[in-house]
């Protein structure tokens, strides 16, 4: 199916410069000693479930509590002296907003995050806490992207948004260079899918470290713009889904994103809120970590790909561990 879809990427590529694999190893370097390598875990249970080799790389232990640390990091290290004097912004209302808000922090930037009226106050909470000037919109009159603009321009703010930027792509693909680097090459590698940094960066690292390993985007099946988009060969836009995976609920992929996706990924599955809960459930019980609902979805479609996998070695991503507690016992409950 890929091979049809090369005439739209070459029209993409002419109009946009994809990151590449060597962008993820200045990555690495950049984020050595500042991101965690965090470690890859096993399961009996998991591998006598799936009747594979399960390698989970774990994010949820990353810095903040999620792979976006990496991307964040990255993008902020690449700043000019000018940049980093006047500052960073970001619309987002999760997990983006506190890596920019700690990354920034680390190194001396100041940071002005837009968040909805409407979005979680731990959230809001956590951003401030690691330094971050929140300014909040109202999500149904006000344009976010518009506002993002017009603030930028206004104080001469770099904008860094959570998906669609190259150094925040090679960022976000480091996470699968160092599982590679640990375990070798793999057969499958699941990776949760809103808007792509982190699908888009683990292709562009296994590309070039298991060139024969098969990469699958998982989004939630409430929100399957990803797959429609990969599938059509262009990119679809949908209403905001609803579903529990709160660090998905994108609308669209990016320009960037959905460029090395075309070229580096070999197809999207799905996953429902029941079969997330499931996972959650399974993490909790079997491995004792907490993964927020996001961060189930390559584990939730590895444990349905049946046939695909069997007898196979398989690599999932696990994204990220922030959930409200109170949330979390309400999934794990009953
Ligand atoms: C942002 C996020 C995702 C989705 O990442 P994209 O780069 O937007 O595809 C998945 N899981 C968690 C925990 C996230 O914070």
């Amino acid at each position: 199916m890929a091979r049809h879809r090369r005439g739209a990427l070459m029209w993409t590529m002419t109009m946009l410069t994809l990151p590449t694999f060597d962008d993820v190893i200045a990555a690495s370097m950049r984020l050595e000693g500042h991101a965690h390598r965090t470690p890859v875990l096993r399961s009996r249970t998991a591998d006598e479930r799936l009747g594979a080799q399960v390698f989970f790389k774990c994010e949820n232990f990353q810095r903040m509590g999620a792979f976006k640390f990496r991307g964040a990091f990255n993008a902020l290290s690449r700043f000019t002296a000018a940049q980093k004097q006047a500052g960073v912004i970001t619309f987002s209302s999760g997990n983006h907003a506190q890596a920019i808000a700690l990354s920034a922090r680390m190194l001396g930037i100041p940071a002005t995050i837009l968040m909805p009226l409407d979005a979680p106050q731990a959230k809001i909470d956590a951003t401030r806490g690691y330094g971050g000037e929140v300014i909040q919109f109202d999500r149904f009159k006000q344009d976010r992207e518009a506002l993002t603009r017009e603030l930028a321009e206004q104080r001469g703010l770099t904008l860094i948004p959570p998906y669609d930027h190259p150094d925040v792509m090679a960022g976000q693909g480091t996470a699968a260079k160092e599982l590679f680097e640990e375990v070798g090459e793999l057969d499958h590698l699941f990776v949760c899918l809103g808007g792509g940094g982190l699908l888009s960066g683990s292709a562009l690292s296994a590309r070039a470290l298991s060139p024969r390993c098969k990469v699958y985007g998982v989004e939630p099946e409430a929100g399957n713009d990803g797959q429609q988009s990969f599938r059509s060969g262009k990119i679809v836009n949908i209403p905001t889904p609803k579903t529990i995976a709160d660090g998905a609920q994108t609308q669209h992929l990016g320009e960037y994103t959905f460029g090395v996706i075309q070229r580096d990924v070999d197809d999207i599955h799905t996953a429902t809120d029941a079969q997330l809960v499931q996972a959650m459930r399974f993490f909790a019980e079997r491995m004792k970590m907490v993964v927020e609902p996001t961060g189930c979805l390559g584990f939730a479609a590895a444990a349905q790909a049946g046939a695909l996998i069997r007898g196979k070695r398989v690599g999932v991503i696990i994204s990220g561990g922030n959930v409200d507690l109170r949330r979390f016992a309400g999934f794990i409950a009953d």
